[in-house]
């Protein structure tokens, strides 16, 4: 696997690749990879000639400071994990290299910016675009990998591809989310669970899992209610449930039986913050 940290370095590697007709995947990640991530690379691996993986813990993105002081840096490990899964190129930045000046951009992402994820995260998906506007500059890559497992981040990227001059051509392809036996959805987060925290952990799952299997057409309300208590009795501290309209993520409190739906999480256990999703509808 190619290593690098300058990029001066890896663009001439990749403009030499590219004018040789190779196709370029990329994955962008903050590191601590699991399966999770390794599938977002294996894909890639098999639609595209080069796989490029990132690892670079975004401060821009992080609107708490000590989530982003305690986020898991296993960067040995995370080497070794993507030599065995035959990645080809690992570019891992420092801040300086990604945010070399002061300057920054305002992306416009309608409703989208503060719903969900970014009611409680404030700045959190302006980070997000700040971070990818410069990395897919850099790699310039043909096909990107995201995780639905960030649904709302992925319809932020789909959105910065219509939007960013260039971009237009980029092919976005989401991947579906990889869960431990005891159905808690892998996350980097997870790390940072105790064993006790973890045996509650799938309860989010099995909240989901239950809305999928009782949501009927009508008001969906008390549902979320049920969920949310669930949740609380089961030691977690929920940021929101939400069961939103699966392409606009607009809040859906009556259904009218066809609209496609998903229903989201983030809640808190202890001192970690977990998301997970499922779509409510095929
Ligand atoms: P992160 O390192 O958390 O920024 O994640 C990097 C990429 O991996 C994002 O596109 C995530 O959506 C994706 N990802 C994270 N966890 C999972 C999972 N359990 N299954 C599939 N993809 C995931």
């Amino acid at each position: 696997m190619w290593l690098f940290k300058k990029v001066t370095d890896i663009q001439g590697f990749l403009n030499y690749q590219k004018q040789e007709g190779k196709t370029i995947g990329f994955v962008p990640t903050m590191g601590a990879l699991h399966a999770g991530h390794i599938s977002l690379i294996q894909k890639s691996k098999s639609t595209c000639d080069i796989t490029v993986c990132s690892i670079f813990v975004n401060p821009t993105q992080f609107n708490d400071p000590a989530d982003l002081e305690k986020y898991p840096r296993t960067l040995e490990q995370d080497i070794k994990k993507l030599v065995e899964a035959d990645c080809n190129v690992l570019f891992f930045p420092a801040v300086e290299e990604i945010y070399p000046d002061d300057v920054q951009k305002k992306y416009d992402l309608g409703k989208l910016e503060n719903i969900l994820e970014g009611a409680f995260r404030p700045g959190h998906f302006q980070g997000v675009c700040m971070v990818l506007d410069r990395l897919f500059s850099i790699i310039q890559p043909g096909e990107i990998f995201f995780g639905q497992k960030d649904y709302q981040q992925c319809m932020v990227v789909k959105r910065l591809l219509q939007d960013v001059p260039g971009f237009d051509d980029i092919h976005m392809n989401i991947v579906p989310i990889i869960r431990e036996e005891s159905g808690l959805a892998m996350s980097s987060r997870n790390k940072r669970l105790s064993p006790e925290q973890l045996v509650k952990a799938p309860v989010i799952y099995e909240t989901l899992q239950y809305l999928k299997d009782h949501i009927q057409k009508g008001d969906l309300q008390e549902y979320v209610q049920v969920a949310k208590d669930k949740l609380i009795a089961n030691g977690f501290k929920p940021d929101y449930v939400s069961i939103a309209d699966a392409d606009t993520l607009q809040e859906i409190t009556v259904w009218n039986g066809v609209t496609p739906l998903v229903a989201l999480i983030a809640a808190y256990l202890g001192e970690v913050r977990l998301i997970d999703n499922l779509k409510l509808t095929d």
